[in-house]
């Protein structure tokens, strides 16, 4: 039977009674699941024997008051899905100020990757990032965390948080989850009506375009071209071909680097998120 806790305390005095017998895995969410999560929580099933999931849409981290508001929600569905998923434990708290209650701010300095990219786009986005998950990461206390490469950037700046705090915490990636026609599963898609579904699969012509003829041509012309691709269907924002590790963009071909393309455009009023790995 999955446990539901709605407040920090309960929660924390369950986990207390269990910690050091068993291995915790978490999986932060804001809900609005889809099967992207579910294999977060798959993952940790694999890997750990309790598995934690929470659901808080994160205020901190968005950039306008209407992409807040109209995050989609449906806990009910969510609730169902993690059972079915065999979640053991669900941190489902009420309010902003249950997560934010007690938080001790603590500056961090984590270089070139936070303001890169999305850092770049979306101001601030990262520091409401790191706040919660920094705070969730305390109320939890995981052995080990799971997030997806969906949010490649996001991944690259929690591993590199617990590593600056000294946590004791893995941070593991798990790989993208899509639709059959090649779609990054996101809560946002929801959001989509059909012909903007349809429009949104650009994100993903786009990345195949730059895999598929990354040794043929200069890689400026070729992300100008991606970006060309991108216009026909969306308002895009960056399509950047970067260094996998230091995010930093890459200008000339080196066999030894891992490669990723990164990119965010939007379709009518829904900005999405992509990326795949190149090299
Ligand atoms: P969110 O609810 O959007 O904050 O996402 C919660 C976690 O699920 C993050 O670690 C995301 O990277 C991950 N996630 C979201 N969509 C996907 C996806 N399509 N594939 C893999 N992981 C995902």
């Amino acid at each position: 039977m999955m446990k539901i806790f709605k407040t920090q305390r309960t929660l924390k005095e369950h986990l207390s009674s269990i910690k050091g017998k068993f291995e915790v895995g978490f999986a932060p969410t804001m809900g609005s699941l889809h099967e992207g999560h579910l294999s977060l929580i798959r993952e940790s099933k694999k890997r750990c024997d309790i598995v934690v999931c929470s659901i808080f849409v994160n205020p901190t981290q968005f950039n306008t008051v209407s992409d807040f508001k109209n995050y989609p929600k449906n806990s009910s569905e969510d609730i169902e899905l993690l059972k079915s998923t065999g979640c053991d434990i669900l941190f489902l708290p009420n309010d902003v100020n249950e997560v934010y209650q007690n938080e001790k701010k603590v500056s961090l300095e984590l270089g070139s990757i936070v303001n890169v990219l999305e850092g770049e786009h979306r101001p601030g986005h990262f520091d409401g990032v790191m706040r919660v998950v920094k705070l969730l990461f305390d109320i939890v206390q995981p052995d080990k965390a799971f997030f997806g490469l969906k949010d490649f950037q996001q991944f690259l700046v929690i591993q590199k948080m617990a590593k600056v705090l000294n946590m004791k915490i893995e941070v593991l990636g798990c790989d993208i989850v899509r639709e059959k026609n090649g779609l990054a599963m996101s809560s946002r898609n929801k959001r989509l009506s059909n012909i903007e579904l349809k429009n949104a699969l650009v994100l993903q012509k786009a990345l195949n375009h730059c895999k598929n003829n990354f040794r043929k041509m200069d890689l400026q012309a070729l992300q100008a071209e991606c970006f060309r691709i991108l216009q026909k269907e969306s308002n895009p924002e960056y399509f950047e071909i970067c260094d996998a590790e230091s995010l930093s963009p890459i200008t000339e071909i080196s066999e030894t680097k891992n490669i990723r393309a990164f990119t965010a455009a939007s379709i009518g009023e829904i900005r999405l998120i992509d990326n795949m790995e190149i090299l």
